[in-house]
């Protein structure tokens, strides 16, 4: 291709909310072989709603939320920040001893101050959060969060977690001071146009792959759901540049996908690092290409354009 034809490309690109930084990475994308999706935010809507909550202890309903909620408070994780929504939701409209609250004039529940003391807080990478309450070690998070920490999953616990995750949602274990007392199921929907450019890719020859630090389960019903066959779960933060790695082996060309902070040193490892838009900005940095309109169509966008470019013959 010529430096025009690269630079006109470039210009369809931007036009179309695709930017490509630079003629190396437009015309890398023509000999992609795999793309690699990351699940949360970038397959799915990263709108992670509750939309389950089981007590097991004899804790009222609201309790059980508003401590969870205090525990999550403080981390930025995404599905901390839907369980809080949840929380305050249901503590300000759901919950009846506001009500009761209201009569005796007891205002300060409807103030910012709704959450419990909490000390010691930390959050734990791929796995949780924990902290402390009137003493009492509190752990908001993943069945590994738990065990780790010495709390044991009952068996009829371990089979509610099971139902939660065969149906794509992910579960979030509560144990206070080291008894487990609930569970939340949180679920966030794939994006419309997901499965569609899985279906696209397969087309063109292209080979999609989802990777998560969410649990297999899980991340097997999302990907069942989208319609890709080949998942890599449990993985660390860290881990998701070894997955890309793991597929450039045979010197395959890889596209990584991805929005967060945990998928930078992935879309840097990547042959062709493609960032959604709406994503982080540690992420936009580390990409390649930048998905301006967060539509996962671009992704087929952007590789017919190389191709078109560099009208490779295949
Ligand atoms: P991902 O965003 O791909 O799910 P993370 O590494 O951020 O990957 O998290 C992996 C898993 O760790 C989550 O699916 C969840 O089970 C658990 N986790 C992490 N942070 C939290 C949190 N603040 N509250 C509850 N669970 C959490
Ligand atoms: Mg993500």
């Amino acid at each position: 291709a010529t430096p025009t034809a690269v630079m006109v490309a470039t210009g369809v690109g931007a036009n179309n909310g695709v930017l490509i930084k630079g003629g190396d990475a437009l015309e890398r994308a023509q000999k992609i072989k795999y793309v690699i999706f990351d699940k949360t935010g970038t397959l799915t809507q990263g709108k992670a709603k509750v939309t389950t909550t089981k007590v097991f202890s004899g804790m009222d309903r609201g309790e059980f939320l508003r401590l969870v909620a205090s525990a999550e408070a403080s981390s930025e994780h995404p599905l901390a920040k839907a369980i809080v929504e949840y929380a305050r939701h249901f503590h300000f409209f759901d919950d009846n001893s506001l009500i009761e609250d209201a009569h005796n004039n007891r205002k300060e529940s409807l103030q910012s101050g709704w959450l419990l003391d909490v000390e010691g807080f930390s959050a734990v990478p791929g796995r949780g959060v924990q902290c402390f309450v009137d003493g009492k070690r509190v752990l908001v998070g993943n069945r590994n969060l738990l065990s780790d920490s010495g709390v044991t999953i009952p068996t009829h616990v371990e089979n509610f977690v099971v139902e939660l995750e065969e149906s794509a949602k992910t579960a979030v274990l509560v144990a206070y001071d080291d008894n487990l007392i609930g569970v939340l199921g949180v679920a966030d929907p794939l994006k419309r146009e997901a499965a569609v450019v899985v279906e696209g890719l397969m087309k063109m020859g292209v080979r999609p792959v989802m990777v998560t630090g969410d649990n297999w389960r899980t991340a097997r019903a999302v990907a069942r759901e989208v319609g890709i066959q080949d998942v890599r779960a449990e993985v660390m933060p860290a881990g998701k540049a070894d997955v890309v790695h793991s597929f450039q082996k045979d010197g395959s060309t890889v596209a990584m996908v991805g929005d967060g902070i945990n998928d930078s040193p992935a879309l840097a490892a990547a042959d062709v690092g493609m960032a959604i838009g709406a994503g982080t900005d540690v992420a936009i940095e580390a990409a390649d290409y930048v998905l301006m309109r967060n539509n996962l169509e671009d992704v087929i966008t952007a590789i017919d354009l190389s191709r078109k470019t560099f009208s490779r013959i295949r």
